[in-house]
Order: structure tokens, then sequence, then C-alpha cells
């Protein structure tokens, strides 16, 4: 089977500065280095390097052959992914001394995926395969729909948190991903529990998967000691699709995608800490 990522790609730029600047400050950063980014992509690169066929689908602008070489290298299926004349989207990561952190995010292409771009995408799609989504481009809730039509399972990683695409995109959902906060305010703007499958991701807590009749498997993360959570999340979700994709039960799934992002977190970076399937396997030995 495959997955059907319709996800954000960026390029990260990344400033070491010694204090965050001030308005109007002109400020000399002490380095710099650029790379892969995107909850989107993110989610690609760790289904893909858990072993998943992967075929991403979005924007990009004609400054991304670095990114698309770097998707492709993970082994991310980059053929859905339409090259445009909007700039990429992209990231101002500015670092202080003390690890805090300004961004500025400019969405560019990832605002660009439309009805179309999914419909023509997803014909090659089969029964079965995965659909995911996040809240970083544009058109999934026409994704979502098509998904269902064609009877993908649609996977929504419901972050950053958007209630109204929440609410678009929920009636086509199979599985809810979120982490505590998201399910929070999701369950606050909605006045309940959304009745769908839905596996809530608490960090050093571990993970529940919660089923609409109330079941609850509830897995404990594994004791690491972290030195970057960031992508923690993406990384947990990619696994858990391409676990489920290979047949792999909830239960088992779920260990998995915990292993994979235990391991993740006691790595530097997001898309470039992705484990591969035989870092998991060794792990859970
Ligand atoms: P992020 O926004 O940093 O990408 P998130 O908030 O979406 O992450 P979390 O709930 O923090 O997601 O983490 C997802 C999963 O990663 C957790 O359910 C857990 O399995 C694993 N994880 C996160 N932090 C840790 C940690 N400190 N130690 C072990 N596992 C962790």
């Amino acid at each position: 089977m495959a997955v059907w990522n319709l996800g954000s790609v960026n390029i990260d730029h990344v400033y070491q500065v010694p204090h965050l600047p001030a308005p109007g400050e002109t400020l000399a950063a002490l380095s710099y280095s650029t790379g892969l980014g995107g909850k989107g992509a993110n989610q690609s690169v760790a289904a893909a390097r858990a072993g998943a066929v992967v075929h991403h689908i979005g924007a990009v602008g004609p400054d991304a052959d670095r990114v698309l070489a770097r998707l492709r290298a993970f082994g991310v299926g980059t053929d859905a992914i339409r090259i445009t004349d909007t700039p990429t989207g992209h990231a101002i990561i500015t670092v202080d001394a003390q690890a805090e952190n300004a961004i500025i995010l400019f969405p560019g292409a990832n605002l660009l995926p439309d009805r179309d771009q999914v419909e023509g995408a997803l014909a090659d799609a089969r029964v079965g395969d995965f659909l995911l989504l996040q809240n970083e481009t544009s058109a999934q809730a026409e994704a979502a729909r098509i998904g269902r039509e064609r009877g993908l399972r649609v996977v929504y990683s419901a972050a950053p948190f958007d209630v109204d695409a929440v609410r678009e995109v929920l009636p086509f959902t199979n599985l809810l991903v979120m982490n505590e906060g998201e399910a929070a305010q999701l369950q606050a703007a909605l006045g309940q529990v959304p009745p769908v499958e839905r596996i809530v991701t608490r960090g050093a807590k571990g993970a529940e998967w919660h089923s609409p009749s109330g079941e609850v498997l509830s897995v404990p993360a594994f004791r690491v000691r972290p030195v970057d959570t960031t992508g923690a999340g993406d990384c947990f979700i990619g696994n858990l699709v391409a676990a489920l994709d290979a047949g792999l039960s909830r239960p088992e799934a779920m260990r998995r995608a915990s292993a994979a992002a235990a391991i993740q977190v006691t790595r530097a970076g997001a898309g470039e800490a992705m484990p591969d399937a035989a870092d998991v396997t060794a792990f859970l030995q």
C-alpha cells in the first residue's frame, strides 16, 4: 500500500544569535544553517524512513531544488509536488544563547494546492491507501473529501491548531491525531470530544488511542534523555501511519511510533533526526 501526504514543504533558515533582535536593531548572527522543514515534509520523511511508500503532495517555488533533493534522498516520492512561481514556504528561526527562539513563518507556495492538484495526484491512489493531512497547506478539506470518496484511510494531524479547519476536515477523518494542548483546545471549541477515532500524544507521558465507543489504548513513552523534542509529534505520526500501512495492529503500531519518537528526541533537529526502521527495531530489542 502507500501513504499520500498533502503537506507543507519549508526551507528552514536557522540563525544562532547573541540575543533575539529588538525593534530597530541590526544584529549579526553567530552561525547559520539551512535545511528541510515543515510539518508535512517531516511526517513524509518519518513515514518513508519507517519503510512506507510515500508520495508527498504539495507546492514549492523555483528555489526548492535542494529541499526536493533532500526529500528524495530520504525516500519520499516528489512527483506530486508542483513547482510554482511563488517562493517556497520558509521559516526564519533565530535562536539565542538560552535556546529561546523567535520564528517568522512565510507559508508561500504551501497555500497553493487546490482541489484539481489533489484530485490529479490521488488518481493513482488505491482503496486502503493512507491519506495524511495537517494544517499547514490549503485544500485539506477538499483532499479529505476526495480521499474518503476513494476509499482511502484519512489520518488528520490537526496542527497547528485551527478550529475552522478541524470542523471542515473532521467529517471525512478516519483517525484524528493531536497533542494534549490541541485536544484540550478542540474539546473547548466544539463543546464535546470529537466522535471519531483519535490519538492524543502527551509528550514524555506517552500517547492514547481513544475509540468513539470509549475504549482507550494507552502506550507509555520510553524513558530517554531528550536533546531536542522538535518534531516528536511528526515522527510519531509518520511512524504510526507507516506501521498501520504495513498491516501492524494498533498496539504494535503505537509501540513502534513511541519508540521512533523516543529515538528522535535524543537527536538534534526535526526532519533530519527521523530514525529508520532498523533503528526502531534495534531500540525495541
Ligand atoms: P512537537 O510539537 O515537539 O513536534 P507534539 O507536541 O506534537 O511534538 P508530543 O506529544 O510532545 O507531540 O510527542 C509525541 C510523542 O513523542 C509522545 O507521545 C511520545 O511517544 C514521544 N515523546 C515526546 N517527548 C518525549 C520524551 N521526552 N521522551 C520520550 N518520548 C517522547
